[in-house]
C-alpha cells in the first residue's frame, strides 16, 4: 500500500482489530422499539460505528446480532480497510448465495458498511460526505408523524407545530384502514397548518389495488405530493398498476436491497419516487448507487429515515454526497432516541433552521454511539407481538375493507 492510501495514518495500515454487535430496547412514547449498533473497532485505536434498520428501528436486532458475530465478522477482521468497498463486496460475495440479497442479510452488512466508513474517514480526519464529496452542507427535512386515527386533526397540528415553527414545510402522515376517516381528518389538518406546507401519506402496505385507487383519488384532491407503500411491497402486479393509474405519485424504496432491486423497481414501473436507507440497502454506498440510477429513470430521490442516530448521520451524509437528493425523512418520534444513543452533532429539533437540518461535519459520521446508553437498555426480543407495531396494528396487515 502506498503512503498516499486513504486509509493510512502516519504510513500505517488500519486492519479492523475487533467488531462487536450492540441490540438495544428503547420505550418511546408509541411504544417499544429495538435497534441494531456495531462497533469496528481499528487497530489505530479509533472506533466506527454503524446502525442497521428493518425500515422501523431494527425489531428483530438480535437476529442481525448474530448475523454481524457469526457470519460478517469473521470476513472482516484482520482485513486491511484501505477503501469500504472491496470489503462491502467481500461481505456481499461471500453470504449471497446462503444468507441472500434481501432483508437480514444487506441490512447487517449496511451496519458494518457505515461503520467502516465512520472508522475510515475518522482515520483521515475528514466527514463521510466530505471524503465522498459533498455537495451540500444542509438538507430540508421533512416530518414524519403518526398514524391519523391517533387522534384529532387538532391532536396532530400540535405535535407538528414546533416542526413548523422551525421551517419545515413538508409533513408525513399515515393512514390505516379506516382511511375515509383518515381523509376526514386530513382534511381538517391541511386547514390547520396553513398554506405553503407539503403534504405526503404512509400507507404502510395496508391497502388492496381498488382501495389504494380510491384513496389516491382522495389525496389527489388534497394535493398530496406523493403516497407510500400503499400495497404490501410484494404485490407487484398491483403495484405497476397503481403506478399507472394513481394521480398521485407512488413511493417505495425503503423496502429495495440496493440498486439491481431499485433499477429493476423503476424499470418496471413500481414507483415514481425512490426513498432509499443506507442503513438498509447494502450500505452508504448501496444507496448512493441507488439514487444514481433514479436519475436515468427521472426519478425523486427521498431517502428513507427511521431508526436510531446513526442510521440518521448516515443517511445525512448520503445526502450531503447525491445532488439531486433534496429533502430526507425526519421521524419526530425518534428524537429521544437520538438524543440518549447520539454523541457529537445536535440531530434535535434545535439542529433545524429553515427547515434544514446540518449535514454533521465532525470527523467520520460526526455522530458517535453512547455505548453507556447502550448498556443501559439491553435488548428484549418482541415475543408473540408483531414486531414494530403497537397493539391491534397487525390487521392492518392482512387487508382493508
Ligand atoms: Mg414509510
Amino acid at each position: 500500500m502506498s503512503s498516499g492510501s486513504p486509509a493510512t495514518q502516519g504510513g500505517t495500515v488500519i486492519r479492523i482489530h475487533a467488531i462487536t454487535a450492540l441490540p438495544v430496547t428503547f420505550g418511546t412514547d408509541r411504544e417499544r422499539m429495538s435497534f441494531l449498533f456495531v462497533r469496528v473497532e481499528g487497530d489505530n485505536g479509533l472506533v466506527g460505528y454503524g446502525e442497521a434498520c428493518d425500515s422501523y428501528g431494527c425489531s428483530y436486532a438480535s437476529v442481525l446480532a448474530t448475523v454481524i458475530d457469526d457470519v460478517l465478522a469473521p470476513l472482516l477482521i484482520g482485513e486491511e480497510l484501505e477503501a469500504v468497498g472491496p470489503l462491502a463486496d467481500r461481505m456481499r460475495l461471500f453470504t449471497r448465495r446462503r444468507l441472500g440479497d434481501q432483508w437480514v442479510g444487506p441490512q447487517a452488512r449496511s451496519a458494518l458498511e457505515i461503520a467502516m466508513w465512520d472508522l475510515l474517514a475518522k482515520s483521515n480526519g475528514r466527514s463521510v460526505s466530505s471524503q465522498i464529496g459533498r455537495v451540500r452542507d444542509s438538507i430540508e427535512v421533512y416530518a414524519s408523524s403518526g398514524f391519523l386515527e391517533e387522534g384529532p386533526a387538532a391532536f396532530h397540528a400540535e405535535k407538528l407545530r414546533p416542526f413548523l415553527e422551525a421551517g419545515v414545510r413538508m409533513v408525513k402522515v399515515r393512514t390505516g384502514p379506516e382511511w375515509r376517516d383518515d381523509i376526514a381528518t386530513m382534511t381538517e389538518l391541511k386547514a390547520l397548518l396553513g398554506d405553503g406546507i407539503e403534504m405526503m401519506v404512509d400507507g404502510s402496505e395496508t391497502y388492496t389495488l381498488s382501495t389504494a385507487l380510491e384513496l389516491a383519488h382522495a389525496l389527489a384532491d388534497l394535493d398530496v405530493r406523493w403516497l407510500e407503500e400503499p400495497l404490501p411491497q410484494g404485490a407487484h402486479a398491483g403495484i405497476e398498476e397503481l403506478v399507472r393509474r394513481s394521480p398521485v405519485a407512488i413511493a417505495y424504496g425503503e423496502h429495495l436491497f440496493g440498486n439491481d432491486e431499485a433499477i429493476e423497481s423503476m424499470r418496471r414501473g413500481r414507483l415514481n419516487i425512490l426513498q432509499p436507507d443506507a442503513s438498509t440497502a447494502g450500505g452508504l454506498s448501496a444507496a448512493r448507487d441507488m439514487a444514481a440510477s433514479a436519475a436515468s429513470f427521472g426519478v425523486r430521490v427521498v431517502p428513507h429515515v427511521c431508526a436510531g442516530p446513526i442510521s440518521l448521520a448516515a443517511n445525512l451524509h448520503l445526502a450531503a454526497t447525491v445532488s439531486a437528493i433534496r429533502a430526507i425523512e425526519f421521524p419526530p418520534t425518534l428524537l429521544p432516541v437520538w438524543k440518549t444513543f447520539g454523541t457529537g452533532a445536535d440531530l434535535g429539533l434545535s439542529a433545524i433552521t429553515d427547515g434544514h437540518l446540518a449535514i454533521p461535519d465532525g470527523p467520520g459520521l460526526g455522530v458517535d454511539l453512547d455505548e453507556a446508553a447502550v448498556a443501559a437498555h439491553p435488548y428484549e426480543a418482541p415475543g408473540a407481538r408483531a414486531a414494530g407495531t403497537t397493539g391491534g396494528l397487525p390487521d392492518r396487515f392482512v387487508g382493508d375493507r
